[in-house]
């Protein structure tokens, strides 16, 4: 008997079930996608990273895993702000502000933004 190597019940003779997988999956998607979104979105980004923190727990998703995605995120993020020609300030704090949810400094944000090719 194994236990499922995401919801950590048991799993019988596999080493995960199908569903846990394809959740924890799902939600590693779905989380980056949120970013570029969040850019226009009037929730705060408090809300936003309550959001994004219960999908994962929900998922199984590891807080490295977590972080990764983010960073992923993130980066779709600056993207997005970076194609727009029509942004206002509180829209740009917005990217800061949606960083700082996740712990990621200004600093990190300029690194991620210096990195876009
Ligand atoms: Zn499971």
């Amino acid at each position: 008997m194994f236990a499922c190597a995401y919801c950590g019940e048991s799993a019988g003779l596999r080493l995960w079930h199908g569903a846990c997988r394809q959740r924890h999956a799902a939600a590693l998607e779905q989380i980056p996608a949120f970013f570029p979104k969040a850019l226009r979105s009037d929730m705060p980004a408090s809300g936003f990273g309550n959001l994004a923190r219960q999908i994962a727990r929900s998922a199984f998703v590891k807080d490295k895993e977590l972080r990764r995605a983010v960073e992923d995120g993130l980066r779709r993020l600056i993207d997005e702000a970076a194609r727009a020609r029509d942004l206002t300030p509180a829209q740009l704090a917005r990217i800061y502000e949606i960083a700082a949810e996740f712990e990621f400094a200004p600093e990190d944000v300029t690194r991620l933004a210096a990195q876009r090719r």
